[in-house]
């Protein structure tokens, strides 16, 4: 119980779930109980408690036994909306803000593969790897492309840098006029390292950057691979009061890392995938979060994909971590919160890992699912859920654009063309050929 000691976040007379019983007289007589959450009637800030019970993935709530870690229980809370909505909170100096963008595998309708955004009160931007899915998440968070141009990739597995594409595509139509810095391991060859995926991004794009370059500002084509070989802990990035710290993780083979961001005296880990580890044990003493991925137990896997129970074990024991094994990596790291990442997050599924993980650990944890957003401060953690707004449209930056000189076309590149014959066979529009017209005079076409 070293964080009840430690913590002093448990106060075991606020209860979170009040219990009303509702006596439905006469009829039937029958006594129905009505369980609620108290947090939805009290500040955010009033929520100390520990539970043992997950609500429902999918909901409003987040997947945590504490939504509110007390870090400085002399400190006043500061209260925050229930749901986190886009663009509407801005961080104080001190604080940090992450959002799961992406938490499973494979990729569906309601569960993305593995990214995380980070935002600091400096206005910094910082993402943790580019999972399949992850990118229509990170356009309903109301941060500008071109905030968005430092990204930290764990390993190259597809699941985990599958919407680079997707980030390079849409910053150059969207307002990115820098590059998008890509950090990433070294491989034990050249092909498996980041310069080679860089370079391999560049090829994928060959024909959409040609039907698009001069007709876009050329800054937003640039991917500048940032290349380190993981043999040991080292800082991979320092800026602003931002300290990144890349140290390698057994994942398969040689080539995976995870990365601790530091910042104003606050920090989290992103072990990327992983077997528990010494390595990520000794990076992340004390951290205030921890993101590390978590399996499902075997079963699960067993009872909804119809998996054999040797492949199940093979995969989740030992190719990734059991909640068991995160357990031991949580007790021996300390964390303010810990957050488990890519299980299978359906109806039913998240309550099994919570109490694999208690076998082993008995403080603050989440079970992550696409949106969970926690803010970090010197005096508390806080989680949540974003209140998502599938409609938004993308953010544009005017005062970031401005301050770049404007997005402008580059005269000197031309985009592909149709072959005549091809352009022959569009139906004109006259409004819209006499606009082709102009565009042709002024050498745009
Ligand atoms: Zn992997
Ligand atoms: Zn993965």
């Amino acid at each position: 119980m070293h964080h009840t000691q430690e913590r002093d976040q448990i106060d075991l007379a606020k209860q979170v779930w009040l219990r009303i019983s509702v006596f439905i007289g006469g009829l039937f007589g029958i006594v129905i109980h009505v369980y609620c959450p108290i947090s939805d009637m009290q500040p955010y800030k009033g929520d100390l408690a520990m539970t043992s019970i997950l609500p429902e993935p999918f909901g409003t709530d987040p997947l945590t036994n504490q939504r509110v870690v007390v870090k400085d229980s002399t400190a006043t809370l500061k209260d925050y909306p229930y749901q986190y909505s886009a663009g509407a909170e801005s961080l104080a100096v001190e604080e940090m803000r992450v959002t799961a963008l992406g938490t499973g595998y494979p990729a569906r309708r309601g569960q993305a593969c593995a990214g995380f955004l980070c935002e600091l009160g400096n206005g910094e931007v910082f993402i943790f790897d580019a999972g399949t899915g992850t990118n229509g998440a990170f356009n309903v968070m109301g941060v500008p492309y071109g905030r968005a141009n430092k990204f930290f990739i764990s390993h190259y597995h597809i699941d985990h840098i599958g919407d680079l594409p997707a980030y390079y595509d849409f910053g150059q139509s969207n307002g990115r006029l820098e590059p998008m810095n890509i950090y990433g391991p070294a491989g034990d060859q050249a092909a498996y390292g980041i310069d080679a995926l860089v370079e391999n991004l560049y090829k994928l794009a060959a024909w959409h950057d040609k039907t698009k370059k001069g007709n876009l500002d050329p800054r937003g084509f640039d991917m500048v691979p940032h290349q380190f070989v993981p043999d040991l802990a080292q800082v991979v990035y320092e800026a602003n009061d931002v300290v990144v710290t890349a140290f390698p993780v057994p994942h398969g083979m040689y080539g995976a890392v995870g990365y601790r961001l530091d910042y104003a005296g606050m920090s989290m880990v992103y072990a990327g995938d992983c077997e528990p580890s010494t390595l990520t044990v000794d990076n992340s003493q004390n951290v205030d979060l921890i993101i590390h991925e978590t399996f499902n137990p075997p079963q699960t896997y067993v009872d909804k994909m119809g998996w054999t129970e040797q492949m199940a074990k093979i995969v989740a024991w030992t190719k990734h971590t059991s909640p068991e094994a995160a357990a031991k990596v949580y007790a021996r790291t300390n964390p303010g919160l810990a957050m488990s990442f890519h299980g299978t997050i359906a109806p039913g599924t998240p309550q099994p890992i919570l109490d694999g993980i208690r076998t082993g650990y008995d403080g603050p944890v989440v079970v992550a699912q696409d949106f969970t957003v926690i803010n970090i401060t010197p005096e508390q953690i806080v989680t949540r859920m974003v209140d998502v707004v599938p409609w938004a449209f993308i953010v544009s930056d005017p005062e970031y654009i401005a301050a770049k000189g404007g997005a402008n076309q580059d005269p000197s590149q031309q985009p592909g063309t149709l072959p005549q014959w091809l352009e022959d066979t569009v139906i004109p529009v006259p409004e819209i050929e006499a606009f082709k017209k102009q565009l042709f005079e002024e050498g745009m076409r």
